[in-house]
């Protein structure tokens, strides 16, 4: 039985899919005004070894993800640049996809780009503010934390006092942590608009996932991943509106990524510590391999990116990728029995990790040492062609969820 870690609930609970054999994930996209680093990527590549273990498990699985093209940063970026939204973003989008399919996540199965999809970002504002939830203001139209009770609950917050009034755009001067959810035009705004019930202008950011993520998946679905920086304020933000507005819980889970640092220090574009895919691959660096070390630890551990490691736990998979070949070539008849025992070690210690909360470095462990084992035993003569082949079946299985050999 797999089991999840639900940050919610603050503890793993077996996974069951609301309905059936079928599950809707939603993942929360790149901002997408500049490029993705190997930090998002991280966050990425669990999402893709979740939904792969899911399809390994039996499940069918929707992956919707969003890219947020509209928003704050996005609009001063191309203003500063003196450039459309649009050719702001599109060599940002063209990049994200080219390290996406490099490092070999599979593509969600609905990419939603919040610019497609404000009509519903419309409808939803509008059904919030007939339940009471808006704050009218002359900038534009803002969330009434004061009127959801549930306000604060993913982050854990036991009092109210402690939420603080956050300190950008984002809010309103009236409310302390009233977010906003339209942004009526300004001139800094350029030619980034449209027309609404509320006035020209344009979405707030939190109301963008909201609305795609309900439209593509219904108002309450299986699960719904992202950084742990999201869970403060987008998530929280996210439940607010979307179950004040259906009085439906959202989402069953809510999986949460840790955060990559690089030399023990938070990646930050201010001070140039910031990796990108690219940049490691121009280096030479396999992209299977860059794959292996961003998933060589649970996604829930800390990750610290130090080339040296790198080195050191890329030479582990290589070792394995060798054995591997070895064993596409080995030979001599007969056999079979210990290869069938190896195959079934491999894919029990390879389950039994990722139930567990989808613990990646205890399934490379197991893999690698089985792989190890099967590398001595070929090399002493002891496995046949027959053998070999059980044992590459298995890897095969679980490489469909690992992708790396
Ligand atoms: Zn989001």
């Amino acid at each position: 039985m797999l089991r999840l870690y639900d940050t919610m609930s603050r503890k793993k609970r077996a996974f069951r899919p609301l309905k059936g054999r079928s599950a809707g994930i939603y993942t929360c996209g790149p901002s997408v005004y500049s490029y993705s680093h190997i930090g998002n990527f991280r966050t990425y590549l669990f999402e893709d070894i979740l939904v792969r273990y899911l399809r390994y498990r039996g499940f069918r699985i929707k992956r919707v993800m969003n890219i947020t093209d509209v928003e704050d940063k996005a609009v001063v970026a191309a203003r500063r640049d003196g450039i459309s939204l649009h050719r702001l973003e599109a060599d940002k989008i063209r990049a994200f996809w080219r390290d996406f399919d490099a490092l070999g996540i599979v593509r969600p199965d609905v990419v939603a780009k919040a610019s497609e999809h404000v009509p519903q970002m419309v409808r939803l504002i509008g059904r919030l503010c007939r339940r009471g939830y808006c704050i009218q203001e002359r900038d534009g139209v803002y969330f009434n934390v004061r009127r959801f009770a549930r306000y604060g609950n993913l982050r854990g917050l036991r009092s109210r006092r402690y939420i603080g009034r956050a300190r950008n755009e984002d809010y309103s001067r009236e409310g302390a942590y009233d977010f906003r959810l339209w942004k009526k035009w300004t001139r800094g705004d350029g030619d980034t608009g449209w027309d609404g019930p509320f006035g020209y202008g344009r979405p707030g950011w939190h109301i963008e996932c909201s609305a795609m993520s309900m439209h593509y998946l219904g108002e309450g679905f299986d699960i719904h991943c992202g950084g742990a920086d999201n869970i403060f304020p987008h998530h929280e933000n996210e439940i607010a509106q979307s179950e004040a507005a259906t009085g439906r819980r959202l989402a069953n889970f809510w999986l949460h990524a840790r955060h990559l640092t690089i030399d023990g220090k938070k990646m930050s574009k201010r001070t140039g510590n910031v990796l990108y895919v690219r940049q490691l691959l121009s280096r030479g660096i396999h992209p299977e391999c860059l794959r292996f070390y961003l998933l060589s630890r649970r996604y829930r551990r800390p990750l610290d990116f130090t080339m040296d490691e790198f080195g050191e736990r890329s030479c582990e998979c290589e070792r394995a990728g060798r054995v591997i070949q070895a064993l596409r070539r080995a030979r001599g008849r007969g056999g079979g029995a210990r290869g069938q025992r190896m195959a079934a070690l491999l894919v029990s210690g390879f389950e039994r990790a990722m139930d567990d909360d989808l613990d990646t470095g205890a399934a490379f462990k197991t893999v690698f040492s089985v792989i190890r084992n099967a590398g001595k035993d070929l090399k002493a003569g002891r496995l046949a062609k027959a053998d070999a082949e059980q044992i590459l079946s298995a890897v095969s299985r679980i490489n469909s969820v690992l992708g790396v050999f």
